[in-house]
């Protein structure tokens, strides 16, 4: 499993160690919800992922549930109002207070707008967004391989395959096809991630607080290179001057 995997050997594994929430973004399938989880266990701190949350509203059956079920199927995106509503509750959380790790969400302008706005009002320091990138053929695999656990772990039957097919080697729950890992809902998430997310990419690159790591290594590696950008970035006067104010 992914948690399983050596981290790198000098940072200390406390939240103050980050300079800022860390949004994991790229396009889908290319491994934040796994790189989310890794960072999640080694620094204590919540992963806030708006297609969890939403899955987490269909199986509910509730209203915002319902609306996010019939466009999920479609791989198109939640209204950005609904997005932001929900994504303001869950960091008004407890659990937030000491950071937190943003993965799919913002996925468009105006989300990331509300999104720059909102930590701007709350006084906290902006996001420090890690790029993750991969070629579409390397994608699609992964995307139609990918087997899910009720609990959130993830697994690949191409690449992270469980000990026991079809079964979750941490809790033994049965493992899952999520409804929209299909080829056909894959094409129509990655136009949507090209016309809508794209463009945040380039805003994050354009602040500045930004890297890219190749998403198609190893997560381990994978992992091993997002710690060597946060480290990178934590070291810039602008991060290190707003992690000092938080201190
Ligand atoms: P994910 O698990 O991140 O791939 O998200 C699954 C689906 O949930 C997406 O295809 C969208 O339908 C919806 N969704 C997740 N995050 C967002 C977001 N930030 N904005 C709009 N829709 C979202």
């Amino acid at each position: 499993m992914n948690s399983e995997y050596a981290l790198h050997p000098t940072a200390p594994a406390d939240s103050s160690y980050l300079p800022g929430p860390v949004l994991l973004i790229g396009p889908p399938g290319v491994g934040k919800g796994t790189q989310a989880k890794t960072l999640m266990a080694e620094f204590g701190i919540p992963q806030i992922s708006t297609g969890d949350l939403f899955r987490g509203h269909r199986r509910q059956r509730t209203e915002l549930g319902l609306i996010a079920e019939k466009l999920m199927v479609l791989g198109q995106l939640v209204p950005d109002n609904l997005v932001n509503q929900m994504v303001a509750g869950r960091l008004s959380g407890a659990d937030c207070g000491r950071g937190y790790i943003l993965d799919g969400f913002p996925r468009t302008l105006a989300q990331a707008a509300w999104l720059d706005e909102h930590l701007a009002e709350a006084n906290s320091c902006p996001v420090v967004a890690i790029s993750l990138t991969a070629d579409r053929d390397d994608l699609l695999k992964r995307i139609t391989g990918r087997r899910i656990c009720p609990q959130g772990h993830i697994y690949n039957v191409y690449t992270e395959p469980p000990r026991v097919e079809g079964v979750c080697d941490v809790d033994g729950c049965p493992l899952e096809l999520r409804r929209d890992d299909t080829e056909e809902i894959f094409e129509s998430r990655m136009k949507v991630f090209e016309a809508e997310t794209a463009p945040v990419i380039s805003h994050y690159h354009t602040q500045g607080r930004f890297a890219e790591v190749n998403g198609l290594h190893r997560v381990d590696t994978v992992t091993r290179d997002i710690r060597a950008q946060l480290e990178r970035l934590r070291t810039e006067p602008s991060m290190a001057a707003c992690a000092a104010q938080r201190a």
